[in-house]
Order: C-alpha cells, then sequence, then structure tokens
C-alpha cells in the first residue's frame, strides 16, 4: 500500500498593492520549472482584467481556472489528479471564499498537494477575513507581505477603501482602494 504523504501548506497575505499576485506567480514558475504542474485557481467573482487569468496590478499573467465557491476546487481537483504531475494547487483572492476555504485546503493537504494560498488577510473595516485564522494554524510557511502607505510612505498593513458601500467585498483596483499603514487607516463604517 502506498504511504500517506502530507502536504505542505504555504500562505501569503497583505493589503492590496502588496505585490501578493506577483509573489505566487514567481512561486507557480520556479515549481514548473522544476516539473511541478500546478493549478492556478481564481474565484469567478473577480473578473478584472481578465476571466481567466491571474493577472498582477503592473500586468504579469498566469493561466487559471474560476470556481463560484470553495467546494468547486476540490471538484476541479478530483477530476484533474489523474495527472500525476499535477503536484500544487494555488488558491488567489482567497477571502472571497469563505471559512469553508480552510476544509477544503485541509483536504487538499490530506491529498499530498502543495496548497499556495493568496488574499487579503483585513477587510475594509480592519476584521480579519474569515479564512485566515484557520488557515494560519494549517500553515507551515506565513508570508506577510506590506504595502507602502498611501499617505506617509510607511509600512502598509491594510487596504483602505476610497468609495463607500455597504458590500464587505467589492471588486476594484487602482483608484477604488489604497494601501494604508495603522495610523492613517480610517476603518469603513460599512
Ligand atoms: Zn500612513
Amino acid at each position: 500500500m502506498e504511504k500517506p504523504s502530507l502536504g505542505r501548506l504555504e500562505v501569503i497575505c497583505g493589503p492590496m498593492f502588496s505585490g501578493k499576485t506577483t509573489e505566487l506567480i514567481r512561486r507557480i514558475e520556479s515549481a514548473r520549472e522544476l516539473g511541478s504542474a500546478t493549478l492556478a485557481i481564481k474565484p469567478t467573482t473577480d473578473n478584472r482584467y481578465s476571466s481567466y487569468d491571474l493577472v498582477t496590478h503592473t500586468g504579469q499573467r498566469i493561466q487559471a481556472s474560476a470556481v463560484l465557491n470553495a467546494a468547486e476546487i476540490l471538484a476541479l481537483v478530483g477530476e484533474l489528479r489523474i495527472s500525476k504531475s499535477m503536484k500544487i494547487v494555488a488558491i488567489d483572492e482567497a477571502h472571497f471564499f469563505g471559512e469553508e476555504l480552510s476544509q477544503v485546503c485541509a483536504t487538499l493537504l490530506s491529498w499530498g498537494f502543495r496548497v499556495i494560498v493568496v488574499g487579503l488577510e483585513f477587510d475594509h473595516r480592519g476584521d480579519v477575513f474569515e479564512p485566515f485564522p484557520a488557515l494560519f494554524t494549517l500553515s507551515n510557511d506565513t508570508t506577510r507581505l506590506v504595502g507602502i502607505c498611501s499617505i506617509c510612505g510607511n509600512r502598509a498593513i491594510h487596504t483602505q477603501r476610497m468609495n463607500p458601500s455597504m458590500q464587505r467585498i467589492v471588486v476594484g483596483g487602482v483608484g477604488d482602494y489604497e494601501p494604508r499603514c495603522e495610523k492613517c487607516f480610517a476603518p469603513s463604517r460599512g
């Protein structure tokens, strides 16, 4: 009988414009150079720039599959598992998937995958996005990236929403959000 192998979880988090997707693409590309195929996944709610690519704010891109929710990640991986070279599952915009993502990651780890999860740790109120506390407990390697505060230039860990909105998740890019340090961040009330 095959010995069950355990996977590895890497979490990359930080505010918008801190280079998270750039770091994810860098890890995917170096794994591909070593011969490991990667399934890159993003939520369908994010249709900025391109529907099926992971795209950084500076225009780097990598092909990705779009799913509606965390459960679909397992279904997709299940379908593609016949390919033995597929060893890595990369999940961008993890905050869109909610609490359910941590259970999905635990399952992927039990299947032996290297899982790389990327997303915003804090929302526009400064509260932690649900999947992250649970992901941190599963994580083998956590990278917290910081941006540059748009007001004072210090280390930014928050994402300031520039347009008032009641929704917790609003997709946007340059102009809609700014990186802010803890001192300059003004939590939205919505
Ligand atoms: Zn500041």
